[in-house]
């Protein structure tokens, strides 16, 4: 029974997080339904196109963070280039 409690309140956690469009894109008939199939682990957040758009934008910036970062090494030689 606690565990029913516990499952259920996940479910209502996750459906606070998910958009609530409703639109049955990620294959479930609602938000909810997609929140009880995570639950059961029969899903992912991801499996809703808007988390999933959500995820690839916060990668998208970090990759593009990372390619900014210019390592020590390469950073010296580019100067002795520039020296020349
Ligand atoms: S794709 Fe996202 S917004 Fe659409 S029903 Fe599934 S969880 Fe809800």
């Amino acid at each position: 029974m606690s565990q029913a409690i516990l499952k259920l309140e996940q479910v209502d956690k996750i459906t606070n997080e998910l958009p609530g469009l409703d639109c049955g894109a990620c294959g479930s008939p609602n938000c909810r339904a997609l929140a009880e199939d995570i639950v059961r682990a029969v899903a992912f957040e991801t499996d809703c196109v808007i988390k999933l758009r959500e995820k690839v934008k916060i990668l998208a910036e970090e990759i593009l963070d990372l390619a900014r970062i210019v390592p020590p090494s390469m950073a010296d030689s580019s100067k002795k280039t520039n020296e020349k």
